[in-house]
């Protein structure tokens, strides 16, 4: 037992502890003086143990100049609250120079040596040498806090999923872009933590195909890739791609899904812009094709129409002789005839062409043909962030028309729509298509809450456009369709947009061009 030792003995039992100490041993009285250091400490700090236990002139330990400054205070204010209190136990991890002149960590602890009566006879205590654990665990926060700044700096939103697809982790672009965390998403009771987060973020139109797909990557461990419209956080809805790709352990089991994906709403609009463009082209061909048809029938009427008055011309000239030559005048008069006839023909098989055409209209229910629009072009309104509305009444008599054609002008008058409320609040961004009878007539109103037309007199003009890249022919092609089936197009300005409508008569009219009658205005 210490308590029976004193003087000289208790220093070489001392000694002899702190060599047999693991690490680097060293001993202290109850005041914290040092009393020694064992020979490994003397040879990890190059220091001779004697020179290690003393102080300075200022009182402070020596060993002060091996340790990092500002950490001097906390070792040596730790240690000496350790032994005036006289705890148990004392600990502390620090950094110290060794005799390579290296700063190393060490992780220090010491206890109490105490007699029967618990009082403290001195301290005991070692250091380890931790440097290698402690860079490896600094390195690896490093690291990680690396990978953390670079997974938030990356552009794009990326997500985990735990194992049985359930959302862990969400980066910072992705929690500030959708303005939703992890930790908000709370699910209802029965429901899962992905259910409630696509509730939150994902398109009602895209959310049940888009949970399907996921859970069936889920389940079979497929990577996953889909395109939907997701809400940013300012409720805007944007398309979006995303991936997923699933990570296993070395036994190829699942242990999460990582995610990433972007925000292709500015290509999508390019795609539609393009697709815009190839229209125009598609117009404008066909409007050339209509010039050249035009240059054609009038040379073809043109060419015959001079011979015919260069005759008619002879023969006046025959007549007027003196005497006259009638004979000649008769051969004059006959070419003439026969010129005359040809550029009848002519015309004849223009309105053939167009008789043939008119043969296509049939009967047809407005509503249909609205439908049919309505799905055409569904995708592409939504993908600007506008609403179609539809109503629709459903006692609608049936028309006589050229479906197609009617068609091509209601994708006209949506997509003039379309633009029309581009600008507009979130909330003024729909179109309605109206159906409706009215005396005697199957009306069409296609309106909208956009900016008004500017110039209400001159839309219907061919080339008229306020448009960068528009062609202006849009309503005037709509309004010859709509004259061509002797029915009305007109255009209202209303307190918030614009109304474009168009009525044809309930049981077809009697076609104008097949009876040939002229073409109306
Ligand atoms: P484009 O669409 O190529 O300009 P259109 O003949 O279809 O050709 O339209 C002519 C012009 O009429 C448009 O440029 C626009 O100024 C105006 N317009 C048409 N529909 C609307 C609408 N719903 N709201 C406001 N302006 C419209």
């Amino acid at each position: 037992m210490i308590s029976n030792l004193e003087g000289s003995e208790l220093l070489h039992h001392i000694k002899d502890m702190v060599e047999a100490l693991p690490g680097l041993g060293w001993s202290a009285w109850p005041n914290g003086d040092f009393i020694c250091f064992s020979q490994a400490m003397e040879e990890y700090m190059g220091q001779q143990a004697e020179h290690l236990t003393s102080k300075d002139a200022d009182g402070d330990f020596v060993w002060k100049d091996t340790v990092i400054a500002e950490d001097y205070d906390r070792i040596s204010s730790a240690w000496l609250n350790a032994v005036r209190s006289d705890l148990s136990h004392y600990e502390i991890t620090h950094q110290i120079q060794g005799a390579a002149g290296e700063l190393r960590w060490l992780r220090t602890t010491a206890r109490p040596q105490r007699d029967v009566s618990g009082k403290t006879i001195y301290w005991l205590g070692t250091s380890i040498d931790i440097h290698e654990a402690m860079t490896a665990v600094e390195q690896s926060q490093a690291t990680e806090k690396h990978l953390r700044k670079l997974v938030d700096t990356v552009p794009g939103l990326i997500w985990t999923f735990d194992r049985d697809g359930e959302p862990r982790y969400y980066n910072k672009r992705l929690e500030e872009w959708g303005g939703v965390r992890v930790r908000d998403i709370i699910p209802s009771s029965g429901q899962t933590l992905l259910s409630a987060a696509l509730d939150k973020m994902i398109h009602p139109d895209d959310r049940a195909e888009l949970e399907a797909s996921i859970r069936q990557c889920i389940s079979s461990g497929d990577p996953w890739m889909a395109r939907f419209r997701q809400r940013r956080a300012d409720g805007m809805w944007r398309w979006m791609e995303g991936r997923m790709e699933a990570l296993r352990d070395p036994t190829g089991a699942i242990t999460q899904w990582y995610g990433l994906e972007l925000d292709i709403e500015n290509e999508t609009r390019a795609q539609e812009s393009l697709r815009d463009a190839a229209d125009k082209l598609t117009k404008a061909a066909q409007f050339a094709g209509m010039a050249e048809l035009s240059a054609s029938i009038a040379h073809e009427v043109s060419q015959p129409l001079a011979s015919a008055l260069a005759n008619t011309d002879a023969c006046r000239r025959w007549l007027a002789m003196k005497p006259s030559n009638i004979e000649r005048a008769k051969i004059s008069a006959e070419a003439a005839l026969r010129d005359a006839n040809a550029a009848s023909e002519v015309v004849r098989k223009v309105r053939a062409l167009f008789q043939k055409h008119t043969t296509e209209r049939e009967e047809q229910d407005m509503n249909a043909v609205i439908g049919i629009v309505g799905d055409l072009l569904r995708k592409e309104i939504l993908a600007r962030d506008v609403q179609l509305v539809t109503f629709l009444d459903p006692q609608l008599p049936l028309v006589k028309i050229d479906a197609l054609q009617i068609q091509q002008v209601l994708v006209n008058l949506i997509r003039n729509a379309a633009d029309s409320v581009a600008e507009s609040s979130p909330a003024d961004r729909t179109i309605i298509v109206r159906s409706s009878v009215q005396n005697a007539e199957v009306v069409v109103e296609v309106e909208d809450f956009g900016k008004g037309i500017a110039n209400i007199e001159k839309v219907f003009s061919p080339f008229f456009t306020t448009k960068k890249g528009g062609m202006g022919m849009g309503l005037s092609i709509s309004k010859s369709i709509i004259f061509s089936h002797n029915g009305r197009l007109w255009a209202q300005n209303t307190a918030g947009g614009a109304v474009v409508s168009f009525a044809l008569s309930e049981l077809g009219p009697p076609l104008s061009w097949s009876s040939g009658g002229e073409q109306r205005p």
